[in-house]
């Protein structure tokens, strides 16, 4: 008896060492979530049922720092290539060419391959080389081609879309959960233009921020349930996530705003500028202008002016070819104009990303996640080799490390409920007691 019960033991306990079905996937799909300019604390003054109950279900983080610099596309892109701004290049929303002048709104970037590849492939691309299906929704970076390789599905974002639509988040959803359940799409990537428009037209701390902020909850209130009606819950992991925070722009007559052409004559010293954008700034001086240009600047209240090669190292921009040699940082909520304050933005980005109100979120949760685990913060870099993990995939070269998230993630072949095996073994042996 002894004997036999031991046997039936070891028997139940190698059935449940191994994968539950052999035809069944080996690995779970994933959603990638980005709400543009989410900041860090959106959800501390605002009833966010969803969201809170996210955190007994899954698992977030206290914040995340996206790199330097805080800005939609090369945020949006260090996360999905697990690269710094400097090595992918895509360092400003803007296209630009500084012996041209050419100027490219963000927008209009969005399927213009030459501004996005420069020989760093995104999690896309990576994934599909090894055999997976992806796509992606409107994910900045989505719609360019990389060395000719498309994502097997996009969707970009027209140039007049309008983000705030509730009904249209909703859709987006149903189509994403289609791809995934019908169409056998292991990653996707879906993003949201909200609550950064919100951010910058009204500022941060707008009664109209808050408004947002509970669509959002809702939001994923309604991807929870879809989810489930998709029969997808055991299957699919999801990462919400965002690019930036957003700060008040500060304003007279509580501040001087910045302008900077009070302290050069940037017509005469600067051949290419694009500096009414947020805090954060780039100039080409004329030959030879280039001291003339940086001693000007650094008499300016309020800013930190950078030659390329003097960068800290840290801001891991530096290295980048792209950039011009001058960069110009403001202080936090002081936006650069170049000769007039044009800018009407209430609130802002591309300021230092050690300021708390540039940090930004991480949730995560499904089948390979903890329950309600609370993260150290961590850099947006290391999203990189999680997803990786997640999908099961051998990641290209990249700057993160799966040691700073992979405390998040239940030990190897744990789950949530007990497999099948080990239900069955827990029944043998009260079947025993019982005998
Ligand atoms: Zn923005």
């Amino acid at each position: 008896m002894k004997l036999e019960l031991s046997l039936v033991v070891t028997a139940a306990i190698c059935a449940a060492a191994k994968p539950l079905s052999k035809a069944g996937p080996s690995r779970n799909k994933l959603l990638l979530i980005s709400f543009d300019g989410f900041r860090w604390d959106y959800d501390q003054d605002v009833d966010t049922p969803n969201l809170d109950q996210l955190v007994l279900d899954g698992v977030k983080a206290k914040y995340i720092t996206p790199p330097m610099l805080t800005m939609t596309s090369p945020s949006h892109f260090t996360t999905i290539t697990g690269r710094w701004v400097e090595d992918h290049e895509v360092v400003h929303n803007m296209m630009f060419n500084t012996t041209t002048n050419l100027k490219v709104p963000h927008k209009q970037t969005l399927t213009r391959s030459e501004w996005w590849d420069n020989g760093v492939l995104p999690l896309w691309i990576t994934a599909q080389n090894q055999g997976l299906k992806t796509a992606s929704f409107f994910y900045p970076g989505g719609g360019a081609n990389y060395s000719g390789q498309a994502v097997n599905r996009v969707r970009v974002e027209a140039f007049d879309h309008q983000d705030d639509n509730e009904t249209e988040w909703r859709q987006n959803i149903d189509t994403v959960m289609s791809w995934f359940s019908e169409d056998n799409f292991d990653f996707v990537t879906l993003y949201y233009g909200e609550p950064d428009n919100v951010g910058h037209a009204k500022g941060p701390d707008h009664p109209d921020r808050k408004t947002i902020i509970q669509q959002i909850d809702r939001t994923i209130g309604y991807l929870r349930e879809a989810i489930e009606l998709h029969q997808l819950s055991d299957s699919l992991n999801v990462i919400i996530t965002s690019d930036h925070g957003m700060t008040t722009v500060k304003k007279r007559p509580l501040v001087d705003e910045i302008i900077l052409n009070k302290y050069l004559n940037l017509l005469k010293l600067v051949s290419f500028e694009i500096l009414d954008y947020g805090g954060f700034g780039i100039l080409t001086p004329r030959p030879g202008k280039q001291q003339q240009v940086f001693d000007a600047l650094s008499k300016a209240p309020n800013l930190t002016v950078y030659k390329k090669d003097q960068i800290p190292q840290s801001f891991h921009l530096g290295r980048s070819e792209r950039l011009p040699p001058i960069v110009v940082v403001a202080d936090l909520g002081f936006n650069l104009n170049s000769r007039f304050i044009v800018y009407v933005n209430k609130g802002d980005h591309g300021f230092h990303n050690g300021e708390m109100d540039m940090k930004t979120i991480f949730r995560a949760f499904g089948p390979d996640f903890r329950r309600n685990f609370l993260s150290k913060p961590f850099d947006s870099i290391h999203i990189y080799p999680l997803m990786c993990k997640l999908l099961g995939i051998k990641p290209a070269p990249h700057n993160g490390s799966l040691a700073m998230t992979e405390d998040m993630l239940l030990p190897r072949g744990g789950s949530h409920r007990p497999p099948a095996s080990l239900a069955a073994l827990l029944l043998t042996l009260l079947t025993f007691a019982v005998l």
